[in-house]
């Protein structure tokens, strides 16, 4: 579970709260209020096959049909919050 925290390896939030933090937010964890945030290279990961895929996707003139665009929605979230980790939050 990706809502471990990396100081006290309790669980840090929730998974509702963790699906709308931002790779630029750290919130404290809710057990030891030790400051965490989500992997930005995880994230990373994440994000770029869908920035790429749209990107060529637009150079060929094409879009994806809106159905597909809701079940991508719906897998990036949930690898969101199941498989980056949360890290420190302070120079880390
Ligand atoms: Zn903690």
């Amino acid at each position: 579970m990706s809502t471990t925290c990396p100081h006290c390896n309790e669980k840090a939030m929730s998974l509702l709260k963790k699906a709308f933090l931002g790779p630029s937010r750290t919130p404290l964890c809710q057990h030891c209020e030790g400051s965490v945030k989500v992997s930005q290279l995880h994230s990373a990961v994440l994000i770029a096959p869908l920035v790429i895929l749209i990107v060529l996707l637009s150079v060929a003139g094409l879009s994806l049909s809106p159905p597909l665009v809701v079940l991508l929605v719906i897998v990036e979230l949930v690898l969101y919050i199941w498989w980056v980790p949360l890290v420190p939050g302070e120079d880390g």
